[in-house]
């Protein structure tokens, strides 16, 4: 059984990015700028952002995080985004979700600019993914398809059961998976809270991707012998004796799975790292796509 480390798969690629921005830098170019939005101090939103904008100067990226209060109007955060859409010196722009229940996330979703758009969570950069076309693939998606690259996992004929079925995760993973492309190819299945026999379905998976946020919810009677395992959830749950009076978890008891799989993510450090990983890149190909 292999533990697919995120450390190692996500250094992988930074080093690349590095190599690239120093290229740059020899040639006197400016170096690729991601803006970060962030409205109120959620503790995970807080959290993901400031690794975010750290990875950024460790690769030698610029970074730009504009804060917003909790109770910002909507047309405020709307036109900051413009302002960020027509700002040439910015390549990338992210709103860090969840927002505010008196913000409409599709309307902040759809007035990022599809070019500047490294999330992929713009209606038209995901109607490219459905139709196959170059696009800003979601970041997390676009993770797990560069740890598959990383360690070499064969996709192609397998069975795969994607648990999950949003914008962000579950849908984009299932149409990577689907697609007719190297570390594609795979029959897919995609289940969700309205799935009945789940238990059946994934002893069937060669390929299981869960993306519940239901910690531990996935056991070794769920799994294939020889699957390999990715674990998507990340959930706070509540421990006295840890130092922040939380640990973070995945959907998978890890210990259970890993007597059956062939291989599997470890939570935290799997997934959570590919998921920068793949921010980083989208930022690179939106400065140079232009
Ligand atoms: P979401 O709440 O939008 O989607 C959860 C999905 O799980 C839904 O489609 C729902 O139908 C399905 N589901 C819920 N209960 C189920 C059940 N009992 N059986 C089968 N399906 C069930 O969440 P999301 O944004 O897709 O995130 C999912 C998890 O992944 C969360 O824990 C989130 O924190 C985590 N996440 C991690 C990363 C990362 O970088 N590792 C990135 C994004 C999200």
């Amino acid at each position: 059984m292999i533990i697919l480390d995120g450390k190692k798969s996500s250094q992988s690629v930074k080093d690349e990015l590095i190599l690239q921005v120093k290229q740059l830098k020899e040639e006197g170019r400016r170096v690729p700028h991601l803006a970060a939005i962030l409205v109120g101090n959620n503790g995970a939103s807080e959290t993901y952002v400031a690794s975010k904008v750290k990875n950024c100067s460790e690769i030698g990226f610029r970074s730009s995080l504009i804060r917003f209060d909790v109770d910002v109007s909507e047309d405020e955060l709307l036109e900051a985004i413009i302002k960020l859409n027509n700002d040439d010196a910015i390549d990338g722009i992210l709103v860090q979700l969840p927002l505010p229940k008196h913000i409409s996330e599709q309307k902040v979703i759809e007035t990022i600019s599809p070019k500047k758009d490294v999330d992929g969570f713009h209606p038209i950069n995901a109607g490219k993914l459905v139709q196959g076309m170059p696009t800003f693939i979601p970041a997390t998606p676009y993770g797990m398809m560069l740890m598959f690259e990383y360690f070499n996992i064969e996709t192609k004929g397998k069975n795969a059961v994607v648990i999950g079925r949003s914008n962000i995760v579950g849908r984009p993973m299932s149409i990577l998976l689907s697609g007719n492309h190297q570390f594609g190819n795979c029959t897919v299945t995609i289940c969700h809270s309205h799935t009945k026999n789940l238990e059946a379905i994934c002893s069937n998976a060669d390929i299981l991707v869960s993306a519940i946020g239901n910690p531990g919810m996935i056991k070794a009677n769920m799994i294939k012998q020889g699957a390999v395992v990715i674990d998507v959830g990340i959930t706070r749950v509540e421990d006295a004796t840890a130092l922040k009076g939380f640990r973070i978890k995945g959907d998978v008891d890890f210990d259970d799975v890993a007597t059956k799989a062939s291989a599997i993510t470890p939570v935290p450090g799997g997934v959570g790292l590919m998921t920068i990983a793949g921010l980083l890149k989208n930022t690179m190909q939106a400065y140079l796509n232009k």
